[in-house]
Formats: C-alpha cells, sequence, structure tokens
C-alpha cells in the first residue's frame, strides 16, 4: 500500500463502478467509507453517518462484530484455503451446509451449492434447474420465466431474467427463452388498485405465460419474495402462494431469489416463509456473512435432491462449481453471522422496528405533497416520490436533493429513481431508526 497515495486525487479515475458512468465518476467522485462501527459509518474526512442500507442490503449483523472477526482469523490461522471440488471438503463447508439444512428444514432443503454471491448463486440455481428437467428426460423444459421489475444479479444467465432493460440491452442477445410477467405492483399497474385482485391477476399472468410458452417447455419461475433493486415492491399476501399453485399445476420449478429477503431482513428469517410458501430452490447471498467476507449459496429441496441422487451415472453429477465455492474463511464468517441472526433474533427485530418504521412512514402519504407511496415488509422500505399524485410523474430531483441533505445530516440511504430505501442493518434499535426516519423527514421537507 502507498501511504502516500491521495486517494481523493484517484477515487473515481481508474476503478469501474458497478452501473456507474466514468465521467459520472469524475464530476460526482464516490463517497469514500472508511470505518464501520455497529450501524454506523464513517467517511474519510471523519464525518459520521447512520447506515440506512446495510452496506448493500447485506451488513445484517451491523459493522465490525467481535464474533465474526475473530471466526475469521481464527480460519485464517487454522487453514486459510482448500478446494471443495470432488475429493476434498473442509469442516467450515461441512457445518455450514449444515447449519442451512437446519435453519431451512421448514422448506425441505436437502442441499447446498456454495459460490461467492447472489449472481453466482442464481446462475447456480438456473443451471440446476435445467440439468433437473434433462434427468428427468424433458429436455425441452429450459425457458425461465421471472418479473419484470426482478432483479437477480448481473451473470448471463442472471441478467436474462433481470427485468429492467438497463441491466440487460447492453449485453443482448442473453439466454433464449427467458421471458417477463408484471409484478404486483400495487402503486403501479394497469389492471386494480386492490391488492388481492392484483395478486390473483399477476399469477394468471403467470399461468398464461406458462401456456403460452407451452407448459413442456418452462423449467422455472424466479422471483424475490420482496423485490429489493427494483423498488421495494411487496406483492400482495396472495400472490406467492397463488405462485406456488400455478407452478404446481404446470409442474414448473418455483426459485426464490432470497438474496436480499434472506436470513430476516424481510420480518422472517426467509421471504418465502413470510408468505408460508416452499420454493424448490432458494438463492442466498449478502446476509448469509452479514458482508464480511463474500459468500453465496443455491439450496435445493428434496425433490431436486433425489433425481441428482437417483442418477447414478455421470449425468447425476454436477457440471458446475467455483473455486470458491466453500471458501473456508468465507464459511467461517457466514457461521459467526448467523449464529448472530439466530441468537438475537434478528428477523424479530426487523418485524418489531419494520411496523415501528410503517406507522411513521406511512403517514407522510398524507402529510407532503412529493410522498405518493410508503411501502415495506420487514425492515426493507421505499418511499417513492411523485410530481403529483394524480399523474404519479416520478420525481427524481427531490430523491437527489434528500439524498444529499441526508448525507450531510448524518444518515445514509439509497437513492434509487425516484424513490429513497430504506434497508438498515437488522441489529439496529427503534432510537437509532428513529433517528434515520427524523432526518429524512427534516431533509424532505427542506427539499419541499
Ligand atoms: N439477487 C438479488 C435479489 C439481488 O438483489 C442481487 C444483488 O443486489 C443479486 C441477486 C446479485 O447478487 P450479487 O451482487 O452478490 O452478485
Amino acid at each position: 500500500m502507498d501511504a502516500s497515495l491521495n486517494i481523493e486525487e484517484w477515487n473515481g479515475k481508474e476503478q469501474w463502478h458497478p452501473m456507474g458512468h466514468p465521467n459520472d465518476m469524475l464530476q460526482k467522485p464516490p463517497l469514500i467509507i472508511k470505518k464501520g462501527k455497529g450501524v454506523h459509518i464513517e467517511d474519510n474526512h471523519g464525518r459520521k453517518m447512520i447506515d440506512g442500507f446495510a452496506g448493500l442490503w447485506n451488513i445484517n449483523c451491523g459493522y465490525n462484530r467481535q464474533e465474526i472477526k475473530d471466526a475469521i482469523i481464527n480460519q485464517l490461522d487454522e487453514l486459510v484455503y482448500y478446494s471443495t471440488f470432488k475429493g476434498t471438503s473442509h469442516p467450515r463447508s461441512i457445518e455450514l451446509a449444515h447449519l442451512l439444512m437446519e435453519m431451512t428444514k421448514p422448506e425441505n432443503m436437502k442441499r447446498v451449492m456454495f459460490s461467492s454471491g447472489g449472481s453466482d448463486a442464481m446462475e447456480t440455481a438456473m443451471r440446476i434447474a435445467r440439468q433437473y428437467w434433462k434427468m428427468e428426460g424433458q429436455k425441452d423444459r429450459y425457458k425461465f420465466i421471472s418479473l419484470k421489475q426482478g432483479y437477480h444479479g448481473t451473470h448471463f444467465g442472471a441478467a436474462s431474467v433481470n427485468g429492467n432493460t438497463r441491466f440487460r440491452r447492453n449485453y443482448e442477445p442473453l439466454l433464449p427463452g427467458c421471458s417477463h410477467i408484471d409484478a404486483p405492483w400495487t402503486y403501479r399497474n394497469p389492471y386494480t388498485e386492490n391488492p388481492e385482485e392484483l395478486g390473483k391477476i399477476c399469477a394468471e399472468l403467470l399461468e398464461r405465460e406458462i401456456q403460452f410458452q407451452s407448459p413442456d417447455t418452462v423449467a422455472a419461475f424466479i422471483m424475490e419474495p420482496v423485490l429489493g433493486a427494483g423498488g421495494v415492491i411487496v406483492p400482495p399476501d396472495n400472490f406467492m402462494p397463488l405462485v406456488r399453485e400455478v407452478c404446481d399445476k404446470y409442474d414448473v420449478l418455483l426459485i426464490a431469489d432470497e438474496v436480499v429477503t434472506g436470513f430476516g431482513r424481510s420480518g422472517s428469517m426467509f421471504g418465502s416463509r413470510a408468505w408460508g410458501v416452499k420454493p424448490d430452490i432458494m438463492t442466498l447471498a449478502k446476509g448469509i456473512s452479514s458482508g464480511y467476507i463474500p459468500l453465496g449459496a443455491t439450496l435445493c429441496n428434496e425433490r431436486i435432491d433425489n433425481v441428482f441422487k437417483a442418477n447414478n451415472d455421470s449425468f447425476g453429477a454436477i457440471g458446475h462449481g467455483y473455486t470458491y465455492s466453500g471458501h473456508p474463511v468465507a464459511c467461517a464468517a457466514a457461521i459467526a453471522a448467523l449464529n448472530i441472526v439466530i441468537k438475537e433474533d434478528l428477523p424479530a427485530n426487523a418485524r418489531k422496528l419494520g411496523n415501528h418504521l410503517m406507522n411513521r412512514l406511512k403517514p407522510f402519504e398524507n402529510t407532503y405533497k412529493t410522498v405518493g407511496d410508503v411501502r415495506g415488509k420487514g425492515l426493507m422500505f421505499a418511499i417513492e416520490f411523485v410530481k403529483d399524485k394524480t399523474s404519479k410523474k416520478p420525481n427524481r430531483e427531490i430523491v437527489s436533493k434528500i439524498h444529499k441533505k441526508m448525507i450531510e445530516k448524518g444518515a445514509f440511504v439509497r437513492a434509487s429513481g425516484n424513490a429513497i430505501i430504506i434497508s438498515p442493518p437488522l441489529i439496529i434499535n427503534k432510537k437509532e431508526l428513529d433517528s434515520i426516519v427524523d432526518i429524512f423527514e427534516t431533509s424532505l421537507i427542506e427539499a419541499e
């Protein structure tokens, strides 16, 4: 490390920042976050902020947790790396696999493949789904259906099922056989204002799309139980259970992308569980290690595991895996982080404080002329801003103003299009959460 390097001089000049334009980085250099403790972060000028976005939806246990740091150091002392490609393993990956199976007993998950993050986990899920159908003798079942507002990552597999054209257009052609249906977005949809009716309509859209594609060509339907990057879209209560019914009717696999919703964010241990639904495949990342070391995981249920086991020839082996599938240090960090999630019952804290956040923020829809919609579940919230409440025209300008003011006043949240996203570490307490809301409200008053 060159201690004399002026980091501000080089900030944004050489690094490609995900989703960023090189010129933007020069005009508005990235905020340099230097330190973190608990729910607070500090920039390189010593300005302290409360982190209202938990890093990138991942620092669920908060920054600088001794238990996780100890687990990492101990693992570095014991074994920095060994491969889990067939033939070798190591204690932490075995322990973490077991812990995940215990945690997903209600979903009847039976096997896990580890990877390095959410995009990897989705790539793995899509490959497992395709191989499953080949082994089942239904080789034409290769297609995937997903939601137009969904986000699943950046590899070619995930990008093909992403909704937003921004993540697809520059890289097309993507995988053939991927199609999209409308998400049940209560605030913006052409169908109805009634959430239950909307849930039914969108489940019918799925059924119609499966029929249109021909059911014997569809491998899986992919959805986030609560859509995160698409703007925290909370489906009506009946949607995911109805999706499960439609999938069962046409024998289509259900892949739940729990990269954000996994491990408590939505107020239940898993987002699917919050809706009472058992997916066939679950993708996990982010909160699995609380962001301390990159890690992803793809879990599959007994139905899928049995088919892989039943194929004794080389066909039953998975032709897929990563050098860092089950990296020992990442697994050690994850075991420590998940023990905190369980011991401190972070899903319950997310549920309780999520209700409090809703009580505080929902009235803003009536109080402030630019607040169009407040929505959330657990500790994932979006406040959508509009030019006026009749046209619902997106108001991005006020979002940038609020975002800037909030940083100045000591709270960091995410500005996403015309929405402010609040999704703090799950260890946050009521006082800290209230301070984010207070700063948000003051900034909103000043910006309006
Ligand atoms: N799935 C969801 C729901 C996500 O929100 C993300 C990232 O934000 C991903 C997948 C991709 O994860 P990663 O960025 O770790 O590859």
